[in-house]
């Protein structure tokens, strides 16, 4: 199975592409944990993006095209992926068409989680995550069942992104919707796009992802 995970920031997407992991033994790539780990490394690309990232804006498709590339060619990719956080634009889509063309590879579906934008600054202000194994926690709609213990792996560590503010949000939405948003014709138009209601509960989004999948 080869996905794309497409949505607004806070969406979900992370969310859900730990569970299809599982699910379908296929892995998420996610660029924006990517960006991150080049950050806390201090790699030149890490210290070129630190900024960007914090103000909401996005990272450039040249980096972003050769980053997921090398990524694609890992082994682990080969049984199929998901994609969380790419492409994000235009040209980043068409790059990716033409990276998936020279393996001779198609995409399965493109999973487009719609939320509205007032639920995804709550969403976003209320994030956080197991420092020790990424697994997702929200303060309201998804707390450890044991409060200060990883469901998953039992650390007690948890990390807060730095863009994850509600000044940030702001300039993050307008970047969706002015400069990732225009990829969903793109997807529409070669038969990929299945839409799902993203404001459902987080096993009721999983449902339905699960459903959609059944029929392609
Ligand atoms: P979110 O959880 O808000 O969807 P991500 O973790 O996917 O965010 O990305 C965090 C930040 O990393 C983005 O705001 C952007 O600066 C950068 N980034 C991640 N993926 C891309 C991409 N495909 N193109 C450009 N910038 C990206
Ligand atoms: P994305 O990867 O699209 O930026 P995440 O998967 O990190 O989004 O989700 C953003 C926040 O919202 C997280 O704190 C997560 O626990 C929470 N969340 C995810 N899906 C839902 C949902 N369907 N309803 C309520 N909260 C959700
Ligand atoms: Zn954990």
């Amino acid at each position: 199975m080869k996905l794309i995970l497409l949505g607004p920031p806070g969406a979900g997407k992370g969310t859900q592409a730990k569970r299809l992991e599982e699910k379908y033994g296929i892995v998420q790539i996610s660029t924006g944990d990517m960006l991150r780990a080049e950050v806390a490394a201090g790699s030149p690309v890490g210290n070129d993006a630190k900024a960007v990232m914090e103000a909401g804006q996005l990272v450039s498709d040249d980096i972003l095209v050769r980053m997921l590339a090398s990524r694609l060619a890992r082994s682990d990719a080969a049984n199929g992926f998901i994609l969380d956080g790419f492409p994000r634009t235009v040209p980043q889509a068409e790059a990716l068409d033409r990276m998936l063309e020279e393996k001779h590879l198609r995409l399965d579906a493109v999973i487009e989680l719609k939320v509205d934008d007032a639920a995804l600054v709550d969403r976003i202000a209320g994030r956080f995550t197991c420092a020790k194994c990424g697994a997702g926690y929200h303060d309201t709609f998804k707390t450890p069942v044991h409060t200060g213990v990883c469901d998953s792996c039992g650390a007690t560590e948890f990390v807060r992104r730095a863009d994850d503010n509600r000044d940030t949000v702001v300039a993050r939405l307008d970047a969706y919707h002015r400069q990732t948003a225009p990829i969903i014709p793109h997807y529409a138009a070669a038969g990929l796009l299945r839409s799902v209601d993203g404001m459902a509960e987080i096993d009721d989004v999983t449902g339905q992802i699960t459903a959609v999948l059944a029929l392609v």
